[in-house]
C-alpha cells in the first residue's frame, strides 16, 4: 500500500515536471498547434503552426483561438521567434495574437519581432492598422501595451511587415540566417490572404492557408516546387452547398498537392463538415495526388530534417 502511494506521488510529480507536449525532435520540424477551424465544436484549437529549428521555435504561423495554450504546452518561447506570419485577419487565425504578445512583453528582446501579414481590403484592415487598433497609445483597445509598438522602448517590441495581398505576384517576406519566407497572395473570397513558402537548409514547407480554387497565382508561383510538406486547409467537403468561394474542396486540394509536387500532404483547419465526409474526401484527393496524406492533430510534429 505504501509502495502504491509513493508510486502515485512520484508519477504525479513527473507529470507536473513534463510539458504536455515535448519540443519537436529533429533539426527542422513543423508542429501543428491548432488543427481546427472557426467552430468550437471539437477539441481542436484554431489555426496555428510552429517551425522548429534545432529545438528552438523560429516561426509562428497564425494564432487562432487556443494557440496561446498550445504554444506554452509545446515548450516554445516568444523570444526565439524570428517572425510571426499571419495569413489573414479572420478571428480563427489571429484571436490569440494579443495574448501571446502580452506574454512576450514579460521578456527582453534586442530586436523588434516582425509580424508579417496582408495589406488591407474589403472590410479588413492591413496588418499595421490591425496592430495599431490593438496597441496604439491613444486609440488602441490594449493601449496599456503600447510599449509593444514604441520604437524607443528597450523591452519586447513588434514591427509590422505588410505584404501586398491584392496582386498575383509573390513577395519575399524576409530572410534571416538560413530561413527564407516567401508570401504568396491567395484567393479567400474578398479577404486579403497570404500563403507562405518557407525554406531552410534545403528543406521546405508550404502553408497554403485558407484559399479557394481561384488561387491560380499560387499554383503558378509554386508549381513543381516539390515541398517536403504541404499543409492544406480542410474546411469543406465535396458535397453540394459548401462555400467553394472561400475554400478548396478535397478534389481541389488534391489538384494543388499534385501541381506543387508535394512530397507529403497534411490536412489541418479540419472542420466537422469535412471530417464527416472524409472517406469521399480522401478518394477525391487521391484522384490527382498519390503521395502520403494525413489529418493533423493538435500538437503533432512533422519532421523535415532529422
Ligand atoms: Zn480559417
Amino acid at each position: 500500500m505504501r509502495f502504491k502511494t509513493a508510486f502515485i506521488i512520484s508519477a504525479f510529480c513527473a507529470a507536473l515536471a513534463t510539458p504536455a507536449t515535448a519540443t519537436c525532435p529533429g533539426r527542422v520540424a513543423v508542429q501543428v498547434l491548432g488543427s481546427g477551424g472557426p467552430l468550437a465544436d471539437d477539441a481542436r484549437a484554431s489555426a496555428g503552426y510552429l517551425l522548429w529549428v534545432d529545438g528552438q521555435a523560429r516561426l509562428l504561423i497564425d494564432a487562432g483561438g487556443g494557440v496561446f495554450q498550445r504554444f506554452g504546452a509545446a515548450g516554445a518561447r516568444m523570444t526565439t521567434l524570428d517572425a510571426i506570419l499571419i495569413s489573414h485577419l479572420h478571428a480563427d487565425h489571429v484571436s490569440d495574437l494579443a495574448a501571446l504578445l502580452k506574454s512576450a512583453s514579460f521578456d527582453d528582446a534586442s530586436a523588434p519581432l516582425r509580424v508579417v501579414g496582408p495589406s488591407a481590403g474589403a472590410v479588413f484592415p492591413g496588418i499595421a492598422e490591425f496592430l495599431a487598433a490593438h496597441f496604439d497609445a491613444r486609440n488602441g483597445a490594449y493601449r496599456y501595451l503600447s510599449r509593444l509598438l514604441d520604437v524607443d522602448s528597450d523591452g519586447f517590441r513588434i514591427s509590422p511587415v505588410e505584404i501586398d495581398a491584392t496582386g498575383e505576384g509573390e513577395a519575399i517576406a524576409f530572410t534571416h540566417d538560413e530561413i527564407g519566407v516567401r508570401a504568396i497572395p491567395v484567393n479567400h473570397g474578398d479577404v486579403p490572404a497570404l500563403a507562405f513558402a518557407v525554406s531552410i537548409d534545403g528543406a521546405s514547407v508550404v502553408f497554403a492557408g485558407d484559399q479557394s480554387a481561384f488561387s491560380e497565382g499560387f499554383e503558378q508561383a509554386l508549381g513543381g516546387a516539390r515541398p517536403d510538406l504541404l499543409i492544406a486547409h480542410h474546411a469543406i467537403s465535396g458535397a453540394k452547398g459548401q462555400p467553394r468561394g472561400l475554400h478548396r474542396d478535397p478534389a481541389s486540394i488534391g489538384d494543388m498537392a499534385a501541381a506543387l509536387g508535394a512530397k507529403r500532404l497534411v490536412l489541418s483547419h479540419n472542420m466537422k463538415r469535412a471530417l464527416d465526409d472524409w472517406r469521399a474526401g480522401r478518394k477525391a484527393i487521391r484522384a490527382a495526388y498519390d503521395g502520403p496524406v494525413e489529418i493533423a492533430e493538435d500538437g503533432e510534429c512533422f519532421s523535415l530534417r532529422g
